[in-house]
């Protein structure tokens, strides 16, 4: 439920509202905003009533959120949320963001040789699992901590934001010293410990949908983030599983315009795991932009062949190069811009020498 307060409400009477919330209580969630103040009312179990509230002074009224995820729904809040992870990195505004790497750290020579390639070539961020949460026990697991230290070497070199996953709360607090962004992978997406543990920790959080997840599970998963305090997530729609085995996922790109009409938050697609096939990422990757995502994350290798881990949809440097000259002239068609780091004044990106220790 939200208070909406009249703009001249004073601050006496809107401590009175939260002070009357709480008696009921409930936890109130004051969010001043350009013209008013409104309050939010959380743990609503659907059985308020709102009678004694609306009678308060300086309540101009009282708004039942219909869905079942509250703080995460436009009725919550109309405006775009911005989660920003670095200066100039910010999802939700008018600029894409382009989140790109590896799908884990190797070693330092490649994870430095990737970063430098993605940075030249146009991304914003950077990925790369320390920590992979992979189907079977035996495959290749991450480097762990020293993948993180790696990647924020790799931050040092590029000026890259970096987007890493974590598998567990104790992995979180790990990713959130070194990284600028936690990804909830697809496997986790309903672990609610990791989600709650994730919001307490005020970091940006990628959360991504899982395989067998509705959007409405999306949101509630997003809204369990939201629910200890913590707004800053980007939604990402990376493929479901289908009957047809053609690709690896089903990329629902209606789940785009979908959540941007439920949803204030940000939200961007992966179009490498959606599809699993280096071929088909670039179509998917210009069809998300088109479809109005506010980004996208996408596996580049410097050396897809030898890849620990999902090569075969890891797209070549080059590819990549071209594929962010597409994304500009599509955000330009649609009143958008790609967003751009300053040069970094790296080049010849193909054979970028990279100097370790
Ligand atoms: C990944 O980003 O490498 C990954 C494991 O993604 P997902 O959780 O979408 O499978
Ligand atoms: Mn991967």
């Amino acid at each position: 439920m939200l208070v909406v307060m009249d703009n001249h409400a004073t601050k006496d009477q809107i401590d009175r509202v939260v002070r009357v919330i709480e008696e009921m209580g409930y936890h109130a969630r004051p969010m001043p905003g350009g013209q008013r103040t409104a309050v939010g009312l959380v743990g609503n179990d659907g059985r308020v009533d709102s009678s004694r509230i609306e009678a308060l002074p300086g309540v101009a009224e009282v708004i039942h959120v219909s869905k079942p995820y509250k703080q995460v729904s436009r009725e919550w809040k109309q405006e775009n949320t911005l989660v920003r992870l670095a200066p100039g990195v910010v999802f939700g505004g008018e600029e894409i963001q382009i989140i790109a790497g590896p799908c884990s750290v190797e070693s330092e020579h490649q994870i430095v040789t990737a970063a430098r390639q993605v940075r030249e070539l146009g991304a914003t961020a950077l990925r790369g699992g320390a920590f992979k949460p992979r189907s079977s026990p035996y495959s290749f697991q991450g480097m762990g901590k020293r993948g993180l230290e790696l990647l924020a070497l790799a931050r040092r070199e590029t000026g890259l934001a970096i987007v890493t996953e974590a598998l567990d709360e104790e992995g979180a607090h790990l990713v959130s010293e070194y990284a600028d962004c936690i990804q909830i992978g697809a496997r986790n997406m309903q672990n609610y410990s990791l989600l709650r543990a994730a919001g307490r920790l005020r970091k940006p959080v990628l959360l991504k949908r899982g395989m067998a997840a509705t959007i409405t599970d999306l949101l509630l998963s997003a809204e369990y983030i939201l629910a200890e305090g913590n707004e800053q997530i980007i939604l990402c729609e990376r493929g479901i599983r289908s009957f047809d085995t053609m690709t690896r996922n089903l990329l629902d790109l209606t789940a785009i315009p979908l959540v941007q009409k439920l949803s204030h938050l940000p939200i961007i697609a992966d179009p490498s795991h959606g599809t699993g096939l280096r071929d088909k990422v670039t179509p998917m990757a210009r069809a998300a932009i088109a479809a109005g995502a506010d980004g996208i994350i996408v596996e580049v290798h410097p050396n897809p062949e030898g890849a620990l881990s999902d090569g075969a949809q890891s797209l070549y440097p080059e590819q990549f190069g071209r594929l962010v000259s597409e994304l500009r002239a599509i955000a330009n068609a649609i009143g958008r811009q790609v967003a751009t780091l300053p040069s970094s004044g790296v080049r010849d990106v193909g054979t970028t020498s990279v100097s370790v220790g």
